[in-house]
């Protein structure tokens, strides 16, 4: 009987160490925990890296010992250890990878208190639950006592005060001695719903996101473990906290896009949420007024209860809906994005001291800046997409890489000196706009360059929201779960901008940002209006949004996906590969694309591609990509294999992405 072994994987950022390394445990180290992380000679360095598991050595091969352990406390409890292998599997990464990914913040030096929250009680009775709420709330409580695990979509029209149904579920949630786990899209809307949370349970509360201190984080993370916090609210990375008693996840906003994340492992918070309600016998909310279509058919095929709350608490219409169709609009070309309808509705709110939301997606001042005489649009010169014009800053940028240009004094492309020209609108070409009909109005504006500065989103709002604004210019951050009682009128200065994006899910896209946007209108005693600027008034996500008959909405939209074996109906994995020589990238694409075909061959999985990524250029990297689509969730080991020969190149660098998002 030979002594066991420990199975390492390494912190190193290196496709090729993705496997388990064998070591022998020194004499006087016991047998630490799964979880525990040590240091372990690899090659000639010594490396970080974690023990995954424990096997008989081969007796052939002499093994290295362990160097030594860093922390006695593992890093991972059993179930997050759990949740990495699923997630390797899933995901098609490597364990170690994951497990990088969603490591405990480190230990401060310095050593800290954890300090015993009081808790404090207070009551929320000032607000009588509608007949709705209280009887989404009657179910949830009644799955909370059960302590099974409970699927359940939260189907509310905006403003029909969801929030105060998560309070209530959470409060039963502690009552019943569980944590609760909250989900919010983005940290910016972190403040608020934590203020809402601690004025009602105290400071049994914490907020978690990758911008807290070092010190702060550690202490969240510890707080969480010990199960001295009973709340935690944060963004998608929140889902990886160390619950040691997780009762309730609620997911605000399931919908939103934010939840997946857009690097590696490419997880979907909503997934890995389902899992550890799952594991934890726990319920899980997902609240929405314009579910995922794959949490909606979730519903419909029986895998979740629909709670739904189709009306607004007493006092608070919704609004009433206007669709402008800009064809039929007789604009002069300097006006060509401003109805007359809506410049008026604009004034007639100014005049009665009301306020206006007007929401454009997208940035800058204009999109594209072209040559009169050879017609050629100037790009960026790493990645292949047109630069957009800002006009604070008189430059050029690149919403991929960032870089900023000057505005060049002669074409690019064929060195004319005249005039080179902007096309199209962006929200800076709107303020300017505003600025020049409305003099008197006070304008605010809420974009990616406004509130790069920490603190800018949170002031922006606040202000707004104390009324030293009357209009609010915004992308799609105006259309995130605000509250401004103040607002009576909402703009949409051209709904059919997300529609043309080359995306399968551009339709839902533009129904659930079209929807979320008109929201925001009539949360005060004023009833509301919404003024919605199109070219496609007959599409069927921008009719259903502006004019109601939602399950028309999903209906056709699954229709269409079900026809072209879409998610929810099939599986699609994107594989990227991406290097400096395009030839090289080309032909290992296409050598990737045949190998696949080749190993699912007898299975009900399409391989698409190789074809260059939308954007094939970025940061001087060539990018073309394969897709896989059908029922890939069987054929994982397959794909699997089939990949790990093209990750162990050196030319190119391969992405995987189950369920992608942004196309
Ligand atoms: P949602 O998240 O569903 O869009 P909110 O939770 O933001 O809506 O609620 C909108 C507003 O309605 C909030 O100001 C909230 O305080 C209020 N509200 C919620 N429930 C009730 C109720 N039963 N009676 C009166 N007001 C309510
Ligand atoms: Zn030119
Ligand atoms: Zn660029």
């Amino acid at each position: 009987m030979g002594e066991e072994c420990a199975e390492v994987v390494v912190r190193v950022n290196h496709p090729r160490l993705n496997r388990i390394f064998y070591y022998r445990i020194p004499e006087g180290m016991g047998k630490p925990h799964l979880g525990t992380r040590v240091t372990v000679p690899l090659g000639p360095r010594i490396v970080e890296g974690w023990i995954i598991g424990y096997s008989e050595p081969d007796p052939e091969i002499t093994l290295r010992e362990i160097a030594g352990i860093t922390d006695i406390e593992p890093d991972f409890t059993e179930e997050l250890l759990e949740l990495a292998h699923w997630m390797a599997g899933y995901y098609l990464h490597f364990v170690g990878e994951i497990l990088d990914k969603i490591s405990p913040p480190r230990k401060p030096k310095r050593s800290i208190q954890v300090s015993s929250p009081a808790v404090s009680r207070m009551q929320s009775d000032e607000i009588v639950l509608t007949v709705e709420q209280q009887a989404a709330l009657d179910k949830i409580k009644n799955a909370l006592s059960c302590h099974e695990f409970s699927r359940f979509l939260l189907y509310g029209v905006t403003g029909s005060g969801k929030t105060e149904v998560y309070l209530r579920a959470a409060e039963s949630a502690l009552a019943a001695g569980c944590q609760v786990l909250y989900l919010v899209p983005e940290i910016a809307l972190t403040p608020q719903i934590n203020r809402i949370f601690q004025e009602r349970f105290g400071e049994q509360v914490a907020v978690w996101h990758h911008r807290l201190a070092g010190r702060e984080k550690y202490r969240t993370w510890e707080g969480i473990r010990t199960g001295e916090l009973r709340v935690l609210i944060g963004p998608r990375s929140a889902v990886f906290a160390p619950f040691a008693e997780l009762g309730l996840i609620i997911i605000d906003e399931e919908h939103d896009q934010a939840y997946k994340q857009q690097e590696k492992p490419y997880y979907h918070a909503r997934q890995v949420a389902l899992w550890r309600a799952r594991y934890n016998r726990a319920a899980i909310i997902l609240g929405s007024a314009t579910p995922s279509l794959e949490s909606y058919a979730s519903a419909a095929w029986g895998r979740m209860k629909v709670l739904s709350i189709r009306k607004r608490p007493p006092g608070r219409n919704l609004p009433v809906v206007r669709v402008i169709d800009l064809r039929q609009e007789h604009v002069e070309e300097r006006l060509s994005f401003l109805s007359e309808y809506l410049v008026e509705q604009i004034r007639l709110r100014l005049e009665r001291k009301e306020q206006v939301i007007l929401f454009l997606n997208r940035r800058g001042f204009a999109p594209l800046v072209y040559c009169s005489v050879c017609g050629d649009v100037i790009k960026c010169q790493n990645c292949s997409i047109s630069l957009i014009y800002h006009k604070q800053t008189r430059d050029l940028r690149c919403h991929y890489c960032n870089a900023v240009s000057r505005l060049p004094r002669s074409c690019p492309s064929c060195g004319s000196t005249k005039k080179l020209r902007f096309l199209g609108v962006g929200i800076q070409r709107v303020e300017k706009e505003i600025d020049n009909l409305f003099p008197e109005a006070r304008v605010a504006r809420l974009d990616f360059d406004t509130t790069r500065k920490k603190g800018a989103f949170q002031r922006i709002l606040g202000g707004f929201a104390k009324r030293e604004a009357d209009i609010l210019l915004g992308t799609q951050m105006v259309a995130k779960g605000h509250d401004f009682p103040g607002v009576t009128l909402v703009g949409v200065l051209n709904a059919d901008l997300s529609l043309n994006l080359p995306d399968f899910r551009s339709a839902e896209r533009t129904f659930q940002i079209l929807t979320q946007v008109s929201g925001r209108a009539g949360r005060g005693a004023t009833p509301g209006e919404v003024v919605v600027q199109t070219l496609n008034p007959d599409h069927y996500s921008i009719r259903t949004a502006c004019l109601g008959g939602e399950q028309f909405f999903y209906r056709e939209e699954a229709h269409r996906r079900q026809f072209l074996g879409y998610p929810p109906f099939g599986d699609l994995i994107r594989v990227r590969l991406s290097g400096k020589d395009e030839q090289e990238v080309l032909n290992y694409a296409d050598q990737l694309a045949k190998d696949m075909e080749h190993a699912l061959e007898s299975d009900q999985v399409v391989v698409l591609g190789p074809a260059p990524a939308p954007v094939l250029q970025v940061k001087g990297y060539y990018r073309y990509q394969v897709m896989l689509k059908g029922n890939c969730r069987r054929v994982r080991p397959k794909i699997h294999s089939c990949l790990d020969v093209y990750r162990q190149k050196n030319s190119v660098i391969i992405n995987v992405e189950v369920d992608p998002f942004g196309f």
